[in-house]
């Protein structure tokens, strides 16, 4: 990735305004292990923080290391996950811990195509991990960071659904040429977009870029017609799934979860097609026998 040539003045003001505002998360400690901030890029995909910070602190003091984690029975560790949600990325984190400690003797390594070879590690963990972990240039594009890009750069109200290449050069070339610089401007911007360029209610007056926002600058358009890309969520296989999982985490015994009192208001068919499918993703396993029983 080529160095920006001269560092954004708008890249500066976020850099500045993260220095001040910065939020105390433990993952952002100076002494926080690479272990500690995969674990935390892992969790953060699709939970918000404030959910993740009280499971990510239990989960480090009690494994620590990947050593500790590859040694976990699964089940404490989806137990562990408890709502986070998703409950397959803890058992890829699992997996992952594993072939850390197979082929690179517990420790995170920090070249991308080491990364992106470990079990749920993409291109987007890749990188925040390389930036957050050991401070290396990269280009970290989460959601956040891409409706911050998009609209204080290109008078954009919300991304597009899917990353183009032009909006990756463009946000590689606004990455500032000192590792340190860069780290401050990939955690600030993602910031910036979680705490104030939000997707539906941005809070331009208290955004250290309004008055060089291209969006605000155009008159702030196109959000009220932007089509909301929001996930039914009651009633829905991913909610029964849940529901599901919770009930077997909180069981010290295998449940019958097809005559199970809490699941009544669940179609037959629903019910089996979600039991069917937690089977096959490796969260539950069946027990034989009449009833079948189930256990995590
Ligand atoms: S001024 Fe408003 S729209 Fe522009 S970057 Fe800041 S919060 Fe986002």
């Amino acid at each position: 990735m080529p160095p920006a040539s001269r560092i954004d003045s708008r890249v500066e003001d976020v850099i500045a305004w993260f220095a001040r505002e910065a939020r105390d998360l433990p993952w952002r400690d100076p002494g926080c292990s690479a272990w500690g901030v995969l674990v935390s890029e892992i969790m953060l995909q699709q939970t918000p923080v404030n959910r993740v910070e009280p499971v990510w602190r239990e989960w480090m003091s009690r494994w620590p290391t990947a050593h500790d984690l590859a040694a976990a029975p699964q089940a404490d560790v989806l137990r562990a996950w408890g709502r986070l949600g998703y409950p397959r990325r803890a058992k890829r984190l699992k997996e992952c811990a594993a072939v850390l400690v197979e082929r690179h003797g517990g420790d995170v390594p920090r070249e991308l195509d080491e990364l992106l070879a470990l079990p749920g590690i993409g291109e987007y963990t890749a990188n925040a991990v390389r930036a957050f972990a050991f401070g290396e240039r990269a280009v970290v594009l989460d959601t956040n960071v891409r409706r911050v890009i998009g609209r204080a750069w290109r008078a954009q109200p919300l991304p597009t659904a899917h990353l183009t290449r032009a909006e990756r050069e463009h946000a590689a070339a606004l990455v500032p040429a000192s590792a340190l610089e860069a780290a401050a401007w990939n955690a600030g911007s993602m910031e910036l977009g979680a705490l104030v360029c939000t997707a539906r209610r941005p809070r331009c007056d208290e955004c250290p870029l309004q008055a060089e926002c291209a969006w605000v600058a155009a008159g702030a358009p196109g959000l009220e017609e932007a089509p909301r890309r929001t996930q039914a969520w009651h009633g829905t296989d991913r909610q029964v799934r849940g529901r599901m999982m919770a009930l077997l985490r909180e069981a010290d015994a295998p449940v019958d979860l097809a005559s199970c009192p809490q699941l009544e208001d669940v179609e037959p068919e629903q019910r089996d097609r979600c039991l069917a499918s937690l089977v096959a993703d490796g969260l539950v396993e069946a027990r034989g026998g009449e009833p079948v029983t189930y256990t995590l």
